[in-house]
């Protein structure tokens, strides 16, 4: 039995039918009504088109490109409806801004840029999600209000803000503070300050597994490949706190915009951090750069920008799964792109978890994970068509056009602005085990004795120990 949470009128428009949007689709159709002979699905790949023709779902077979996609979508969305961006090389400003001219509705999971816009920019600062997703806020305050189109609400980014306010609820509980869930952004800032987080990693660890050892000359993922080595490519970036005691060499600020992150010189998939998971305990992950750890610490600012009184320093730390750490590490080591992809099917992996959380440190009881740990096997039986990291995606794209459909004149919104007991509510039944840990362990735990490092024992959540040297 599943609930219907809404109807779709107008035309359907999926773009990409990519892992994410394979998995998508059928959980549209399980929870939201609209009329089949509307659906249709654009995807440029061959292999996409012979799979949705093989399952008799209608598609166009053309890139959208900065040319065409006017045209393409003026088209279809005319007359309102719903446009779910699951596309790579799409500008997902551009598509945002024509749907929004449409009236019709819009979710991407990505501020993603057309074709060209990772490998051919060569200003790194220009390159950074920073500037992507600076672009979307500025259309958000230069045309408030009007037709909602959601920002950015997969897993991370996406559920993750979500994890965020019911993981500070959980604090707030666990240390006999109010936890009466705050009403507004300055509300939700504000009890962050008050429960002394100093910051949030996005700590994930994929320990899903094939049979078959990796093949050399492979990519090896359990998501978009394409994806993961363009924004393994962008500099790495992160939300700069207030509680940070020193400044990387090769760190750059921003004179212009919500100024609450900072960039590396130095691409974030071979940046490693020191950071903790469940699941293996204190662990290395990459600062992959990505849209929520600039979007956290602006939403969660206390303040002037410029010189905030509090701000939380928040960065992705992600463990991929281990064929994709060894396909970073060839990757790199020999400067070449593989040219075979390959994303870990459902059927394929023999075992494993996505363990997506938020690692929220700092405060009175150090440190709380809180995020779900959704296993392979345990997908299997919740949806089709998707591994455990896809369910923890399409699950996300649900809840938030449910809550688009609900508040269809949000304007341009970010997940952490919507409202996250309701989607998460939608979303659960999805995750697997959502769970809360706490834990003991700092960064500067578990160091390389032999070696005495540069740490600084003053402050052990500093983004100094954090980096791995
Ligand atoms: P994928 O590589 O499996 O699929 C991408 C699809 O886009 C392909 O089917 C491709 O043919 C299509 N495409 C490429 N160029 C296009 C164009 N010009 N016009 C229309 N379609 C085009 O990727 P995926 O794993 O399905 O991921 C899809 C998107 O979702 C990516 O942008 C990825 O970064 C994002 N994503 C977000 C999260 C999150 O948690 N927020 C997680 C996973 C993926």
């Amino acid at each position: 039995e599943h609930p219907t949470y809404g109807r779709i009128e107008g035309r359907l428009v999926l773009i990409g039918y990519g892992s994410i949007g394979r998995g998508t689709l059928p959980l549209i159709e399980r929870h939201l009504e609209f009329d089949r002979d509307k659906l249709i699905v654009i995807e440029p790949s061959a292999e996409g088109q012979a799979l949705l023709a093989r399952r008799g779902i209608p598609h166009m077979g053309v890139a959208l490109t900065p040319d065409n996609y006017r045209a393409v979508l003026t088209d279809l969305l005319r007359d309102g409806g719903f446009c779910v961006n699951l596309s790579v090389d799409t500008s997902s400003l551009d598509l945002m801004k024509l749907c929004r001219e449409l009236g019709a509705l819009y979710i991407d999971t990505v501020v993603e840029p057309w074709a060209g816009f990772y490998f051919e920019t060569t200003d790194n600062s220009e390159r950074t999600n920073y500037a992507l997703r600076q672009k979307v806020r500025d259309e958000k305050a230069a045309n408030p209000g009007g037709t909602t189109a959601v920002s950015c609400c997969g897993a991370n980014p996406g559920m993750v803000s979500w994890f965020v306010k019911e993981a500070l609820l959980t604090l707030a509980k666990d240390t006999g503070a109010e936890a009466t869930p705050p009403e507004d952004r300055e509300g939700w800032a504000a009890l962050m300050q008050s429960l002394g987080v100093k910051g949030v990693h996005i700590a994930e660890r994929d320990t899903q597994a094939r049979a078959t050892p990796r093949p050399r000359g492979t990519f090896v993922n359990t998501w978009s490949v394409e994806g993961f080595i363009a924004e393994g490519f962008q500099p790495a970036e992160l939300g700069w706190g207030t509680h940070e005691t020193w400044f990387p060499e090769n760190g750059h600020r921003y004179e212009t915009g919500c100024q609450s992150a900072i960039w590396l010189n130095r691409p974030g998939a071979i940046t490693r951090v020191h950071t903790w998971c469940p699941t293996p305990g204190p662990q290395f992950g990459y600062l992959v750069t990505h849209n929520e750890a600039v979007s956290i610490s602006d939403y969660y600012t206390v303040g002037d920008p410029g010189a905030p009184e509090f701000r939380p320093t928040c960065h992705y730390a992600y463990h991929p799964c281990d064929d994709a750490v060894l396909s970073l590490h060839e990757m790199f080591g020999s400067g070449v792109n593989q040219t075979i992809h390959e994303i870990l099917d459902v059927d394929e992996i023999v075992e494993g978890i996505d363990e997506l959380g938020v690692l929220l440190f700092g405060h009175e009881k150090n440190a709380l994970w809180f995020g779900s740990r959704l296993s392979n096997e345990e997908t299997k039986g919740l949806a089709p068509d998707q591994n455990a990291t896809g369910l923890q995606v399409t699950s996300a794209v649900l809840a938030g056009m449910v809550w688009a459909l609900e508040n269809p004149e949000a304007g341009i919104v970010e997940t952490d602005e919507m409202d996250h007991a309701r989607c998460l509510e939608v979303q659960r039944p999805y995750l697997g085990p959502v769970e809360a840990h706490y834990t003991d362990w700092t960064p500067i735990q578990n160091r390389w004795e032999l070696f005495p490092e540069d740490i600084d024992e003053s402050e052990p959540w500093s983004f100094r120990n954090v980096l791995a040297s």
